[in-house]
């Protein structure tokens, strides 16, 4: 068989970066509304720091207004709160995003459905989490990691997946469950697995599409792979890799792609996979989140 294609996520997201500051820019010209997203990160977590200047970089190229809010690691809920309640009667603000993980102080599921639901363009909100479950998603946020995955997904399989199976490893609210939800909704009969299914790599086998959420690396192997499927990886692992023969920290994903590419048809690689469409997705919600407060969506 014939090496999987790469499915380029970094390309795909920068088309649709290239989209979203055009469409930035008609609702300026037209509306007269900018997208405003707000960041919050609370302490010193360096990959935290990595992710949230990779948003406020991303959300100034297409051209919202980007604010960030940098609390520090003793901030008290109290204070964290506070920030949310200002940012959710701020008309400048339309996007919301908390970093997370939060210090082991905080109340994380306190502070996430703190935020306003219409801001909430994580899609963490449990008024997004039933939206999109129960499928009404024209008003909803969904999460950006999945919706980007899905939207690889489409490109690969169009959009109607009828008659496809999908495997997901991991059901995590971030992104097992409303993958789920999204490949179901459009009509893939799919199986969540966890740390607690048997037999996984038979269960995985019978995929026309793997989405593999868990964080440990390389673990899908060839054999766990149907002949043609669409592999789509979302795991992030710091890993000791041999770059150039000298021995450095690098990423890899939960699949180990070499192996995989000589049986699956499609596989999206780690770095430059799923990673840059998630922080696209924040962008297209935020300025979804822009375009529904003015009445022009939903
Ligand atoms: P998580 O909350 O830790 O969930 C991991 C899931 O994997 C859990 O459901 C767990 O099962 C399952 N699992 C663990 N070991 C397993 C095993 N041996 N066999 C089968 N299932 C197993 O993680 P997450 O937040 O979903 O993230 C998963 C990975 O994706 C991480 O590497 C993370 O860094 C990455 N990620 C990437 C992006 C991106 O933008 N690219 C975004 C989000 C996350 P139990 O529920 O039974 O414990």
């Amino acid at each position: 068989m014939t090496a999987a294609k790469r499915i380029d996520g970094k390309a795909k997201a920068a088309a649709l970066a290239e989209s979203i500051t055009r469409d930035t820019a008609s609702l300026l010209e037209e509306h007269g509304i900018k997208p405003g997203l707000a960041v919050v990160i609370i302490g010193e977590d360096p990959a935290s720091q990595v992710y949230v200047r990779n948003k406020k970089r991303r959300a100034e190229s297409c051209g919202f207004h980007s604010v960030q809010h940098t609390l520090a690691d003793d901030a008290s809920q109290q204070d964290v709160l506070r920030l949310i309640d200002d940012l959710n009667n701020d008309d400048a603000i339309h996007g919301i995003l908390v970093q997370l993980p939060l210090p082991g102080h905080l109340d994380e599921h306190a502070i996430t459905q703190a935020i306003e639901p219409s801001k909430d363009v994580d899609g963490f909100h449990f008024v997004n989490i039933g939206k999109l479950t129960a499928g009404h998603t024209s008003d909803a946020f969904v999460p950006c990691t999945p919706a980007g995955c899905m939207l690889m997904i489409e490109d690969e399989l169009g959009g109607d997946l009828s008659g496809k199976t999908a495997v997901i490893i991991g059901r995590s609210n971030i992104v097992g469950k409303p993958m789920a939800s999204l490949l179901m909704q459009a009509n893939a009969t799919v199986t969540v697995t966890h740390s607690r299914t048997k037999d996984l790599p038979k269960v995985v086998a019978g995929a026309d599409i793997i989405v593999a959420a868990v964080g440990r690396p390389n673990m899908v192997k060839a054999d766990w792979v149907k002949p043609g499927a669409v592999i789509i990886d979302v795991g992030i692992n710091r890993v000791e890799k041999t770059i150039d023969g000298a021995s450095k920290m690098g990423l890899t994903g939960d699949v180990d792609y070499d192996d995989v590419a000589s049986v699956a048809a499609a596989v999206t690689p780690v770095p430059g996979g799923v990673g840059p469409m998630t922080i696209i997705m924040l962008m297209a919600n935020t300025l979804r989140s822009a375009r529904l407060s003015a009445g022009l969506e939903g």
